[in-house]
């Protein structure tokens, strides 16, 4: 399996980027950790004319916090960055542990949280912990940037709002009301496989009563997709164990999964009812954000 033949830029800012993405336009594809861009590549998926580089734009690499707005994520930030940033472990502890459960180490030491928003596949582990978080993410092109709610920007598989000559820059995970947070997943392996099926769910708790509720699974729809119904049950409900297995069973109900070679769409919407119900559960009790 060898590389196609292609021109390669790594341009060194973000407006010579730019430039060069609006210059190429569709023909061209940029990189950031390349697991997912250069394995196309080699398989003859994918043949662009040019690849452009992020690796040396520094201004996308880091976590920071802004008071007042949320934390910042570079979106050439790695998987292990996210997993190990003492900043997200002491404000977004479940997208540490998102992170850390996705992929293999190797994997998630080049694989960018951009790159995994990006490639916009429905079992992708970031998109829904980050989207259960109100994250919303930012565009950047020659002629400006615009900033969109990750909940609006998959349209299906590998289709995104994104525009052509666009360039995602960073994440922001506004500041929240939210007292519980988590996501998880099912593999057929523990490590290095994608997810069968997932759900992440955020919840602002008042005692024994939900106040507000998101959850959204992963590969239950061509897109990650918000478990609406669920949602509406359990909010400003008193919580009890009955309701959680409704709220599983609302879920399961809801979603759309296909059949594939990792599971069939009935052995995905079991799971889903069980990963939600579990979800809710550990956000609930646990009360990490
Ligand atoms: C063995 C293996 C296991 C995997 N396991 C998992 C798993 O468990 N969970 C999971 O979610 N994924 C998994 N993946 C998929 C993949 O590794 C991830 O989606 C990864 O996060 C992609 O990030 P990257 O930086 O490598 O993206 P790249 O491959 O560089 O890019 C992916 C796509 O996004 C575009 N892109 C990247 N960054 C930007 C940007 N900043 N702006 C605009 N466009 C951009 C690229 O042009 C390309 O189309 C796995 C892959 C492999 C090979």
């Amino acid at each position: 399996m060898y590389l196609p033949d292609f021109d390669y830029y790594a341009p060194p800012d973000l407006v010579e980027a730019c430039q060069l993405v609006r210059e190429f336009g569709n023909s061209a594809k940029i990189l950031a950790g390349g697991t997912d861009l250069l394995h196309k590549m080699k398989h003859t998926e994918l043949a662009p004319e040019a690849v452009i580089s992020l690796k040396k734009l520094s201004e996308l690499k880091g976590i920071r916090y802004l008071p007042g707005q949320g934390v910042i994520i570079g979106a050439l930030t790695t998987q292990n960055e996210l997993a190990d940033s003492p900043l997200l472990h002491r404000k977004y502890r479940s997208v540490c542990e998102a992170a850390h459960n996705m992929a293999n180490n190797q994997i998630r030491h080049i694989g960018t949280v951009g790159g995994n928003i990006v490639n916009a596949v429905p079992s992708a582990d970031l998109p829904p912990i980050l989207m259960v978080l109100g994250a919303k993410v930012k565009l950047v092109n020659i002629d400006g940037e615009r900033t969109v709610p990750l909940d609006e920007f998959f349209l299906g598989v590998h289709q995104t709002i994104r525009r052509d000559d666009e360039i995602l820059t960073e994440i922001e995970i506004p500041d929240q009301k939210t007292t519980g947070s988590t996501s998880i997943r099912f593999g057929l392996r523990k490590s290095g496989a994608l997810a069968v099926a997932g759900a992440a769910v955020a919840v602002e708790m008042d005692g024994e009563t939900c106040r507000s509720a998101r959850i959204v699974l992963a590969a239950a729809a061509p897109v990650p997709m918000r478990a609406r119904a669920a949602e509406r049950l359990i909010t400003g409900q008193q919580i009890t164990p009955d309701l959680l297995e409704q709220a599983g069973a609302a879920a399961a109900r809801e979603s759309n999964p296909r059949d594939s070679i990792r599971g069939s769409a009935e052995y995905r919407r079991d799971l889903i009812r069980i990963l939600t119900r579990r979800a809710l559960h550990k956000a609930i009790t646990e009360g990490h954000v």
